[in-house]
């Protein structure tokens, strides 16, 4: 199989925050990959543009470092990273001052698609997309991509909305979420509208529940003072984890462009019920016997904030009446896992005597590690002895099933850049989307802020707090094993 590179016009692309983190460890080497996939055409720019006072060989130098360090077997192209790297160029800019934008405006060409990656801090968002406009530098065709938290709460996300708009139409603007990048995400989409199996299956008279695991063996070193003014709720609940459940829980959109896509999302989320206390449940992990605990790692002795978080939601539609969905998301967690499981009904009736087990058909989709899906069926147990009944499952793991096409499927931050090239937002939220999200989460924020709610110790290494059990014992169910 070879796989199909669709062309993209010639750009100029514009990274402030380029000598960034981000930028070193993801959107360059993603770019690189995306240059020896011929997939930037040799008039196209990446221009990074950032505090340092660099020149323009400089900042190659400072790239050429980190393709190394991060881009993976690639790096050792040589030949095709020195090609690469001449199309960078570097301006020092102040985004709060003047500084820099006359040698921007200079640089961007008014007649090839831009695009403005704001990969810095998002109280700059506002700055750069004014000075953007006053130098002269933006069109009304370019496009900005701005990087996540958008606001930590309702208030601030609609300000920052705010701010964009009055400088950039939303169409213009990208607002990033790296999970929308990834390829299972997108087969979501594939697995149940391009599938005539599936979608019969997809409501409250065939699903029991679904499940949503997005588990982290890391904790919070390093990013303790931003993580502790957000914990999992605002980290990972309000953008990624709402995202999956919103693909998973939508009505199919009357066709695969952006906004009927991004119109459905956003009914799933409108329709998401307020959670009452006893179906959330909050953690924090304890010190191990080689490791801190969270509260040593942030440097907060009182911190109240949560590394951990499971809840059981409901989506108030005819579809998904009376089905809950259970999350859940931690730091310092057994295994890195992602993963969204599709648990169907028992059957009705079993004519198979003496089968006294539970045989259920689960459909897992599994984001990392070994990104792929893989459907429990029940078969008869080989062998003599009568019938008698196992789950097996039908696995497809991506990089089994298509061989070297998985090796080139690109990561999800340059597949999101390739997106905002050629103009399309599918896979970006849109300013009602991320607001809606955060008009739900707000509430209950506040709530568990005011009661001072203590989040529960779960150890290093475990699946979380035993509450987190009990959420599910409750109903009669258990949470999925997290596999690394
Ligand atoms: P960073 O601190 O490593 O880099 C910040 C960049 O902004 C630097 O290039 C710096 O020169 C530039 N900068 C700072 N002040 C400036 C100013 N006044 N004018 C012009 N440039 C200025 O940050 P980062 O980790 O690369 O994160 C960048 C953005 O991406 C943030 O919004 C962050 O929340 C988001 N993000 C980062 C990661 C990650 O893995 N690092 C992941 C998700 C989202």
């Amino acid at each position: 199989m070879v796989s199909r590179v669709i062309p993209v016009e010639t750009f100029d692309l514009v990274i402030f925050g380029g000598t960034g983190d981000l930028a070193r460890r993801k959107i360059l080497p993603g770019l690189f990959r995306r240059f020896l996939a011929g997939q930037m055409p040799e008039s196209s720019r990446i221009i990074g543009a950032a505090r340092s006072e660099l020149d323009a060989d400089g900042y190659r130098k400072m790239i050429a470092d980190a393709v190394a360090e991060f881009g993976g077997e690639e790096s050792s192209n040589t030949k095709a990273l020195q090609t690469f790297l001449e199309r960078l160029d570097y301006v020092a800019i102040d985004a709060k001052g003047d500084g820099g934008w006359a040698d921007l405006a200079k640089l961007v060409r008014p007649d090839v698609i831009q695009a403005f990656y704001f990969s810095v801090a998002p109280s700059l968002f506002g700055d750069l997309a004014e000075r953007l406009h006053t130098n002269g530098i933006a069109t009304e065709h370019s496009r900005i991509v701005v990087e996540k938290p958008f606001g930590r709460d309702l208030a601030s996300a609609h300000a920052l909305n705010a701010t964009l708009a009055e400088h950039f139409d939303e169409k213009q603007i990208y607002r990033i979420d790296h999970y929308l990048g990834k390829e299972t995400v997108q087969n979501l989409m594939a697995i149940r509208f391009g599938n005539v199996l599936f979608e019969p299956l997809w409501n409250n008279h065939y699903v029991d529940h679904i499940q949503i695991t997005v588990s982290e063996t890391v904790g919070v070193t390093g990013r303790g003072a931003y993580y502790d003014r957000s914990g999992a709720m605002r980290d990972m609940v309000q953008n990624h984890l709402m995202q999956l459940l919103c693909l998973i829980a939508m009505e199919p959109p009357g066709e695969f462009e952006a906004d009927a896509v991004r119109d459905e999302k956003l009914k799933v989320i409108r329709a998401l019920q307020p959670i009452d206390n006893h179906h959330i449940v909050r953690g924090q992990y304890d010190a191990g016997p080689d490791s801190q605990s969270y509260r040593e790692d942030v440097e907060n002795p009182r911190s109240f904030t949560e590394s951990f978080i499971a809840m059981r939601c409901h989506i108030a539609n005819w579809r998904w009446a009376g089905v809950p969905f259970y999350l859940r998301t931690g730091k310092k967690m057994k295994a890195r896992s992602s993963e969204i499981a599709v648990v169907f009904k028992d059957l009705g009736h079993t004519i198979f005597e003496g089968d006294e087990a539970r045989h259920r058909n689960i459909l897992s989709i599994r984001l990392q590690p070994n990104e792929g899906i893989d459907l429990q069926v029940t078969i008869k147990e080989p062998g003599p002895g009568g019938m008698r009944l196992i789950d097996v499952p039908l696995d497809m793991t991506f990089a089994d099933a298509l061989g070297d096409d998985a090796e080139e499927v690109p990561d999800a931050y340059e597949r999101l850049i390739m997106d905002v090239i050629r103009g399309n937002q599918t896979l970006f939220m849109r300013g009602d989307e991320v607001e809606a999200a955060w008009r739900w989460t707000d509430p209950l924020i506040e709530g568990w802020e005011a009661r001072n709610d203590v989040p529960k110790l779960y150890e290093p290494g475990s699946a979380g707090p035993e509450d987190a059990m009990m959420l599910l014992h409750r109903d009669g169910r258990k949470w999925r094993d997290i596999k690394g």
